[in-house]
């Protein structure tokens, strides 16, 4: 998703509470430091505009969210969203941060759970390590994630889909489920959040492929 630049995007992102700045500082006490209680921590990498991870965050207060986006001019549309709200989301925080540098802010095993969405395909080969299902984050994603933690990525791009299913193995993960139609496996859809670009794609008629995967 590349919005114009936004002129004072960043400004609006120094100002808010709702992000955290310099986040490199809380490697390893999120939930002392920034959430201040014990619950789990679950995080969405390239959130967009924020939909699917503000709704997440609203139904399940008792587990804290990080989403994170590369773009200030996105990453200001969920600022303004929360901004809206009656009630701000305690549970929910945002960073702009490029997630190729993961390991910088979060501490070892420090999340239960990883969301990706709808992640950037980057068709050209010599640009497969920069897909967020890629072998190459895997390895970040490894020291992060509890060992017992998940990824949950989902997608409407076939190509990148399969990638996916055949980088997971190859990085030492396992995968737990997968199906090429979301919306019409009525287990897996079960309590589904659609993302924008979900919602954007199916009402265009794709399918929505998505997996889960562990180690
Ligand atoms: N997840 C949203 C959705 O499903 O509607 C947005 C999907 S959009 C295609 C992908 C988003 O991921 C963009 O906003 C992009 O800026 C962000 N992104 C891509 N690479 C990233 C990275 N390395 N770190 C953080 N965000 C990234």
């Amino acid at each position: 998703m590349r919005l114009r630049n936004i002129p004072g995007a960043r400004d609006v992102i120094a100002d808010t509470s709702f992000c955290i700045k310099e986040p490199d500082k809380f490697k390893g006490k999120w939930k002392t430091d920034v959430f201040h209680n014990d619950n789990p921590i679950h995080i969405e990498i390239g959130m967009g505009k924020g939909q699917f991870i503000m709704e997440l965050a609203k139904r399940n207060p008792e587990i804290n969210y990080v989403g994170i986006e590369k773009y200030s001019s996105v990453l200001l549309r969920g600022i303004q969203k929360m901004e809206e709200l009656e009630e701000p989301l305690k549970n929910l925080v945002f960073i702009r941060f490029d997630a190729e540098y993961i390991t910088n802010i979060f501490g070892e095993e420090e999340i239960d759970r990883i969301y990706l969405n709808f992640s950037d395909p980057w068709p050209k080969d010599r640009h497969a390590k920069r897909r967020l299902p890629s072998r190459q984050f895997l390895e970040r994603y490894d020291h992060i994630l509890k060992r017992d933690g998940v990824v949950e990525f989902k997608t409407d791009n076939r190509d990148l889909f399969e990638f996916a299913l055949e980088e997971a193995p190859e990085a030492g993960w396992r995968i737990k489920v997968s199906t090429f139609d979301l919306h019409n496996d009525p287990k897996l859809n079960e309590g589904n959040i659609m993302t924008e670009y979900e919602e954007r794609f199916s009402s265009m008629g794709n399918p929505i492929c998505k997996y889960i995967v562990e180690r």
